[in-house]
């Protein structure tokens, strides 16, 4: 009779995974440099709601991180947009439009807020973000 055990590694960066407080999930504790994790933490802050990075794919957030050594959300800011305009996939105008979204962010920063939520803190989203700008009075509406 074969048994089903959990695994011991993640399965992209191969560190030993950890058991939450909670004692039900496993977890990847090398958040910080386990790719995927980078790459949902960049598609996170790239989503209409907070960066508003539009038209990128985490697919193609995945190359910039294996291909140009992006690793966090400021490596963004320094995209080299000539070596992604000879990517297949991505053509003069994907990263024209990518460069508008990178340089409107700049021109416009982001609402306390959305600082707040787009550090990927465990539990703070949106409201929770807004909470606590509004409790520490960075918000006056
Ligand atoms: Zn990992």
């Amino acid at each position: 009779m074969s048994t089903i055990s959990a695994p011991t590694k993640c399965p992209v960066c191969n560190t030993d995974l950890v058991l939450s407080k909670t004692g039900i999930d496993l977890f990847c504790p090398n958040n910080e440099k386990c790719p995927a994790q980078v790459v949902q933490r960049l598609s996170y802050f790239c989503n209409r709601d907070i960066g508003n990075i539009v038209g990128l794919s985490d697919k193609q957030i995945a190359r910039f991180v294996e291909e140009l050594d992006v690793n966090d959300i400021l490596d963004l800011f320094t995209l080299d947009f000539e070596k992604i305009e000879q990517w297949e996939g991505f053509g003069k105008r994907s990263v024209e439009n990518l460069k508008e979204s990178i340089a409107k962010l700049v021109e416009n920063g982001l609402d306390d807020y959305k600082l707040l939520q787009a550090l990927s803190i465990e539990g703070v989203g949106a409201k929770t973000g807004q909470l606590i700008c509004q409790s520490m009075n960075y918000i006056s509406k």
